[in-house]
C-alpha cells in the first residue's frame, strides 16, 4: 500500500498551497488504501518560527486532514522531526564519503565568493571550481586533524555516478536535460553538521519507506539532484508527483499582500472547511495532455471537474488521481470560493443536524461580534422569540444570501441588537407615532 509524506518546514503559519499538498497527500493514500505521514523539517534553525508546528496541526485538524503518523501520533518511522534524527543523515553523509561519491570541501566564505565569481566573469554556470575534489586523503585528513571546517559535497560528474537514471515526474513528464543543470557539486552537509533539505528528504523518504512523493512544483528542479543521490547509495527512488504552482486571479505569486493567504486568515472568516478543501482540490485539477508520462493510473478522464464543480470529502476522494493534475500554473480565484462556500452551506443545511449545528456556530459568532447584548439577545432577540432556528436559517438561504455562516450577524446585525431608545434618531421616529400605536 502506498505511504506518503506531507513536509513543511516550520517557518510560520500553514499557507493555502501547504493546505493543498496536504490534501493532495491524505486524498492519494485514502484513495489507495494507503497511509501518510507528517514530517517536520526542521534542519533549518534560521528560520524556525516557534509554534509553526501547532498552527500546522490546527489547521490540518480544522480541515479534516488527519495524518497517520507524525507529530503527537508516534509510529514504525518515529522521529517524525528532522531535529532528532541528525545522526541519520551524517552516517548517510559518512556512505557517500567512503564511496567516493562525495567529498569535503574546506574552502572558506571568502574563497567561495572569490571562485564563483571568477566562474561567472568566465561565462560559467557553475559556482564551484571542484577544487576540494582533488585534495589527497592525507591533506583530507591534516586538514581535519587541524580542525577546519568542511562541507560535504556530492560528486554529481557524469563519469561518478553509477547508472544516471533518466528520471520522470508522475504529472511533468520525463525529465529534459535533467543533469546537465546541475553544474555546481551540491551540499549534502554544513560545516556545523545539519543536513542540507536535499540530503535529508532523500534520507527521510528512504528510511521511512514512502512510496510516492507528492510536493510542489518549486522542488523539481532539485529532482535530477534526487535521483543522483539515490543512484549514488543504490537506493531505489520513490515515485515522484509535482504539483502545479498556485497563483493569483492575476497570476502573480500568492502573497500576503494581495490577500488571505494562511489558513488561520479562513478559519477566523469562517469558510467551511469543506469547501476551502474543495476550492484547493480543484486548482491543479485537469486533463493533462502529456502523453509520455509514465503513470500506473487509467486512461485520462474526459470528465474531470472544472474549477466550480461542487464535491464534498467523498466525492472528492473518489474522483482524486494524479492522472487529472495539471502542469499549468493555476490561480485561486476567492469568488469561486464565495461560490463553494455557499453550495457547502446549503447541503449543510438539508442533512440531518446540519441547521441546528450551523445555529450553535453563529451563537458563538454573535456572542463575539456582540458581547455585551449577547445575553440579552439570548432571552428577547428575533431568534428566539418569534422564528425558531430552522425558519431563521430558511429566511437568509432563501434570499439566496448567506455565501458565509458569518454573514449573519454581520449583515443583520438589527436581529440581535437592542435599538438605543434614547437616540436621538430613536426620539425623532418615536415622536412620529402617535400615541395609541405607542401604547401597543
Ligand atoms: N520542507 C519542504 C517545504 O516545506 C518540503 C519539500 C518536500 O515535500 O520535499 O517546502
Amino acid at each position: 500500500a502506498p505511504l506518503l509524506r506531507f513536509a513543511p518546514s516550520p517557518t510560520g503559519p500553514l499557507h493555502l498551497g501547504g493546505l493543498r499538498m496536504a490534501l493532495y497527500n491524505f486524498l492519494f493514500a485514502r484513495r489507495h488504501g494507503g497511509k501518510w505521514i507528517m514530517r517536520v523539517e526542521d534542519t533549518d534553525a534560521t528560520r524556525y518560527v516557534p509554534g509553526s508546528v501547532e498552527g500546522i496541526r490546527h489547521a490540518l485538524n480544522w480541515a479534516g486532514l488527519e495524518y497517520d503518523y507524525g507529530p503527537g501520533k508516534d509510529g514504525p518511522h518515529a522521529p517524525y522531526f528532522q531535529s532528532e534524527r541528525l545522526d541519520l543523515y551524517r552516517s548517510y553523509a559518512t556512505k557517500l564519503l567512503d564511496s567516493g561519491h562525495a567529498y569535503r570541501c574546506f574552502c572558506s566564505m571568502d574563497q567561495l565568493t572569490e571562485t564563483r565569481e571568477k566562474l561567472a566573469r568566465s561565462g560559467s554556470n557553475a559556482s564551484y571550481d571542484k577544487r576540494c575534489l582533488h585534495l589527497t586523503d592525507e591533506e583530507v585528513a591534516r586538514k581535519l586533524r587541524a580542525g577546519e571546517k568542511s562541507i560535504v559535497r556530492l560528486n554529481v560528474s557524469d563519469s561518478n555516478l553509477p547508472q544516471r537514471p533518466r528520471g520522470a515526474d508522475l504529472v511533468f513528464g520525463p525529465l529534459k536535460d535533467a543533469h546537465a543543470s546541475l553544474a555546481t557539486d551540491p551540499i549534502l552537509l554544513k560545516s556545523d553538521l545539519f543536513p542540507t533539505y536535499h540530503l535529508a528528504s532523500v534520507v527521510d523518504d528512504h528510511e521511512m519507506s514512502i512510496t510516492h512523493v507528492l510536493r510542489g512544483e518549486e522542488w523539481l528542479p532539485s529532482l535530477p539532484l534526487h535521483l543522483d543521490l539515490y543512484a549514488a547509495l543504490k537506493l531505489e527512488p520513490p515515485k515522484f508527483a509535482h504539483m502545479p504552482i498556485l497563483l493569483n486571479p492575476d497570476r502573480t505569486k500568492m502573497s500576503k499582500r494581495n490577500g488571505d493567504v494562511q489558513v488561520v486568515d479562513y478559519i477566523r472568516r469562517g469558510w467551511e472547511p469543506a469547501a476551502v478543501l474543495n476550492w484547493l482540490a480543484l486548482a491543479g485539477w485537469g486533463v493533462r495532455h502529456n502523453a509520455d508520462t509514465v503513470s500506473e493510473e487509467p486512461a485520462t478522464r474526459s470528465d474531470a471537474p472544472d474549477s466550480t464543480t461542487i464535491l464534498t470529502m467523498q466525492q472528492l476522494l473518489e474522483q482524486f488521481d494524479l492522472l487529472s493534475i495539471t502542469q499549468r500554473s493555476t490561480s485561486l480565484d476567492p469568488a469561486k470560493l464565495e461560490y463553494i462556500n455557499k453550495h457547502h452551506l446549503s447541503q449543510l443545511s438539508s442533512t440531518p443536524g446540519g441547521l441546528a449545528s450551523m445555529a450553535e456556530r453563529v451563537h458563538g459568532q454573535i456572542k463575539e461580534a456582540f458581547p455585551t447584548s449577547y445575553s440579552r439577545y439570548k432571552q428577547t432577540s428575533v431568534v428566539q422569540e418569534s422564528l425558531n432556528e430552522a425558519d431563521f436559517f430558511f429566511f437568509f438561504f432563501s434570499q439566496g444570501r448567506l455565501t458565509n455562516i458569518t454573514d449573519i450577524p454581520l449583515h443583520a446585525p438589527y436581529l440581535f441588537q437592542e435599538p438605543n431608545l434614547s437616540s436621538d434618531e430613536a426620539n425623532a421616529m418615536l415622536k412620529k407615532v402617535k400615541p395609541q400605536q405607542r401604547s401597543t
